[in-house]
């Protein structure tokens, strides 16, 4: 206490109050994604990386464990706990679990800092989904506010994807990037500063692992988890088969009930999640055709950009490539370039206000 008080000199009270907290706060960037959350802190980079999972007493709604922690959970919990998911499709869907997280990871951030107040007030940039609704708007800003945020900007996941992977969103005319994340795919064309066109879709990483579930239960009679499916596909899942791979996957007889393994193989995985993929590639289809004239050479010029975790499914650059005709690439780092974006638009205050989609200081 005596340090935090030697730190506060007069000059500091002179400040606007912003200003006081700014001093005492590390701002951060946040990916509330519905798979994944990551936060980076100005100055610093990406310090949290952890799955989007909550573990809470089911009756007296104690949380139990966040993160990479509750995820473990998942499937294996008695009745007693109940594991959620905050986010659903990319916007919030339990207030008091997005909330509970995003406080958690905003403590976390300044715990090895002595000189904090106890309560932080950082700064928070949030990427949220293109399509989001006003109501689904003000639940981002009024959960981040209530963990503990002063002022909170919400931009849009592709753009801020974009800004992340290094894109010169603000001078360049026509950059067609699409976010694979696990609930939704965001599809944007960016121009100067802007998004021209955008889509969000509920058809992304999430429904692929669905479909091996799925599919799996159709063609061996076995229920397999969550976990086991995404694995699956994470380590054997192709949109076409080159090399035969295979997964061993544990999971329950449907008509015996006794535990059982299954070597699924490359060729399963690629069948699962086809109907996905061919979902993903017709929107990106459908909307290179909405692409105003204008902007179509340089569209052409720069190509398609793929992020996010979804991005990384093997074969899908190159399959996008071949239905639209148009150069097709996974950006550095996917799963970390909204992240990245959202830091860095701590640092571009003047970028930030132009592509901000909402300053959530007042009501
Ligand atoms: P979100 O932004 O919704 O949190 P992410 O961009 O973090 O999503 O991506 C998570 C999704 O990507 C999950 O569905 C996950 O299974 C999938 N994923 C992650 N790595 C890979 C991979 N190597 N291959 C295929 N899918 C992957
Ligand atoms: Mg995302």
């Amino acid at each position: 206490m005596y340090r935090f008080w030697s730190k506060l000199n007069l000059k500091n009270l002179a400040l606007p109050v912003n200003a006081f907290w700014g001093r005492f706060s590390h701002d951060v960037g946040i990916d509330l994604g519905t798979a994944n959350t990551l936060v980076y802190v100005a100055g610093r980079g990406i310090v949290i990386r952890e799955p989007s999972f909550l573990a809470r007493g089911r009756k007296s709604k104690e949380i139990l464990a966040i993160g990479l922690s509750a995820k473990k959970m998942y499937g294996k919990t008695p009745r007693a706990i109940e594991i959620v998911r905050p986010l659903k499709s990319g916007v919030i869907a339990d207030f008091d679990a997005a909330y509970a997280m995003l406080s958690h990871y905003i403590k976390k951030v300044h715990a090895s800092d002595s000189l904090i107040p106890k309560i932080p007030r950082p700064k928070v940039v949030l990427g949220v989904p293109s399509g989001i609704t006003e109501v689904e708007r003000r639940a981002v800003v009024d959960a981040a506010k209530a963990a503990g945020a002063r002022a909170v900007y919400l931009v849009e996941e592709p753009m801020a994807a974009a800004i992340g992977v290094g894109l010169d969103v603000d001078r360049s005319d026509g950059i067609f990037i699409v976010d694979i994340g696990g609930g939704t795919t965001e599809i944007a064309v960016i121009s100067l500063g802007g998004v021209v066109l955008g889509r969000s879709v509920r058809f992304a990483g999430d429904e692929m692992t669905e479909a091996i579930i799925n599919y799996v239960k159709l063609k061996y009679s076995i229920l397999i988890g969550d976990a086991t499916a995404e694995e699956a596909k994470i380590n054997i899942g192709c949109v076409s088969v080159s090399k035969e791979k295979y997964f061993l996957a544990r999971g329950r007889d449907l008509e015996k009930g006794m535990p059982v393994s299954v070597k699924l193989t490359s060729t399963d995985i690629q069948e699962a999640i086809a109907p996905v993929v061919r979902e993903i590639v017709s929107v990106i289809s459908n909307l290179m055709e909405e692409v105003p004239p204008e902007l179509m050479s340089d569209v052409m010029k720069s190509g398609i950009a793929l992020s996010g975790g979804g991005s990384l499914i093997e074969g899908l650059s190159a399959m996008i490539e071949g239905r639209v005709g148009m150069k097709t690439y996974v950006v550095d780092d996917p799963l970390t370039a909204v992240a990245r974006g959202c830091g860095k638009l701590l640092g571009d205050p003047e970028l930030l206000n132009k592509i901000r989609i909402t300053k959530g200081m007042s009501k």
